[in-house]
């Protein structure tokens, strides 16, 4: 028998980084612990419990009237006070920014999150939960839990891969030993061989502020419970080895979030109201093809100028194939949009659908029309392109993102590279035409690409199921906590 018959519930605090790429899958940890019989409190500021987390988690709790309830507690975040503008309370605020230009809104808004330390003190002090997911940005949060006695987990938002890809480069610090940025050197003892460039990797300025703001980051994560991953088992076997033995002192595998996810509402309601009627965007893939679709996203803080714009979509056209593409509303496109080419959606008319702002991008992935999904390789993304079965074109553009297209294209092998060379953060490297043309032609002909992306969905299901290796993971760490709960209770 576990411990679990002897322990009271488990409480779990979620303290969550402000952008969609971890607010996103926080909701789903939440709603999984939920399903275990846990207790989760989302821990957020008023503007992001307005526009993200009110809804979905009233619907829940009423939903699932035998679950344990979610609940939100809110922080003030005094952005004035902290030298931001007024409001700039997510990434949203900050994409769609000019400040950005300016280059460092981003940055201060990193560093301004240094001021929930005292605040997280006293929340810890009044709901006492039994663990703290705090995510990566907030690397004194190991600190302030262990004052209270609490474990505490690091959620990065990414998969084992790239931790462990950005682990090895800055070890060993491969790129020096180059002639040139743009040459291909191995990453030193990942497994696999995976070769990159110093133009697409993020670890050198270990000496800037962001440098050592991440530096703080992994020691605060070596001196933490362990770290949760959003990924599962099968997808990354070595990578997730290599972690738990050489990178975190911990790790569980406990992916993919997404897949909690069944019901029309839960999947059309994840992150922002869509731009888009979800059920007429159903219908319009309901009269497609089954595997005839490409899907475009680039998440939600990439940015493409509007040259690039006027390539993807003659590529677009050039390929031939139907197509579903979100064009996110904090690009620099004009309100004439100048960047679609004269007459566009007249030619591509019932062969394109533009959805200019937020997608339902989880409705329509899992939607059988869809036959390949060109990505910037945000984490969530991707996973959720695995989850769906889809062969993907990658298509980077900053952060980790270079270390998951190679993920996809070295080892997965469902993948294809646009070509993108450069890292440049937010603002996309240039892609002609004919690059888009060919690797979403590449992409949809594939069938070995095509079946290796289908057998990892199954494994992806599998994973979550009960008896699944991800399901595995999340009792083994309940168990642990429960343990340490019951270890805390006999001291007092
Ligand atoms: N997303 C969405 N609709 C959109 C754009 C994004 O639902 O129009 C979701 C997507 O499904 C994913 C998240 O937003 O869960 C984006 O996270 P990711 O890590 O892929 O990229 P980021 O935006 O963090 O770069």
């Amino acid at each position: 028998m576990g411990t679990s018959s002897k322990v009271s519930k488990l409480h779990f605090l979620l303290f969550l980084f402000m952008a969609h790429g971890h607010m996103i899958p926080t909701l789903d940890m939440a709603k999984l612990f939920a399903t275990k019989g846990a207790k989760s409190t989302i821990l957020t500021t008023p503007l992001n419990s307005k526009l993200f987390f009110e809804k979905p988690i009233k619907s829940f709790n009423q939903e699932n009237p035998g679950l344990e309830d979610i609940s939100i507690e809110i922080l003030n975040f005094p952005c004035t006070e902290l030298g931001l503008p007024e409001g700039c309370e997510n990434s949203d605020f900050i994409f769609s920014s000019p400040d950005l230009a300016k280059g460092d809104l981003s940055q201060k808004f990193l560093l301004a999150m240094k001021y929930f330390e005292e605040p997280l003190e006293k929340v810890l002090e009044t709901t006492k939960p039994d663990c703290l997911v705090g995510n990566m940005f907030f690397p004194w949060a190991t600190k302030v839990a262990e004052k209270f006695g609490v474990p505490r987990l690091v959620f990065h938002g990414t998969g084992c891969f790239s931790i462990c890809a950005s682990h090895c480069i800055r070890l060993h610090k491969p790129y020096e030993n180059v002639a040139s940025s743009s040459e291909l050197f191995v990453i030193p003892d990942l497994p696999g061989d995976i070769v990159i460039t110093e133009e697409q990797v993020i670890e050198k300025e270990e000496e800037s502020v962001m440098g050592k703001f991440m530096k703080g980051i992994r020691e605060s994560e070596r001196e933490s419970f362990g770290v949760l991953v959003n990924s599962f088992y099968e997808l990354e076997p070595a990578y997730s080895d290599f972690l738990k033995s050489f990178v975190a002192k911990r790790g569980w595998l406990i992916g993919p979030l997404s897949l909690g996810n069944r019901k029309f509402e839960e999947k059309a309601g994840r992150g922002k109201k869509a731009s888009i009627d979800e059920h007429e965007c159903l219908k319009w893939l309901d009269s497609k093809k089954c595997d005839s679709v490409v899907y475009l996203s680039f998440g939600t803080m990439s940015r493409f100028n509007n040259e690039q714009l006027t390539e993807i979509a003659a590529g677009l056209e050039m390929s031939g194939h139907d197509f579903v593409w979100v064009v996110n509303k904090n690009g620099s496109q004009g309100e004439k949009e100048e960047w679609l080419p004269e007459g566009f959606e007249e030619k591509t008319k019932g062969k394109g659908l533009i959805i200019r702002g937020w997608a339902p991008q989880v409705l329509i992935l899992d939607h059988q029309a869809l036959g390949g999904f060109v990505t910037h390789c945000g984490w969530n993304s991707l996973l959720e392109g695995v989850a769906a079965g889809l062969p993907m074109v990658t298509w980077p553009v900053g952060a980790e993102q270079f270390y998951n297209e190679k993920l996809v294209t070295q080892v997965l092998k469902t993948g294809v590279s646009v070509g993108v060379k450069k890292l440049m953060q937010v603002v996309g490297d240039f892609i002609r035409r004919e690059k888009v043309e060919r690797a979403v032609k590449e992409m949809m002909v594939g069938e070995e690409r095509r079946k290796c992306a289908k057998e990892l969905a199954k494994m992806a299901k599998n994973a979550v199921k009960e008896g699944g290796s991800s399901d595995i993971e999340l009792n083994r760490l309940m168990e642990e906590l429960k343990l340490v709960k019951l270890q805390k209770g006999k001291e007092k």
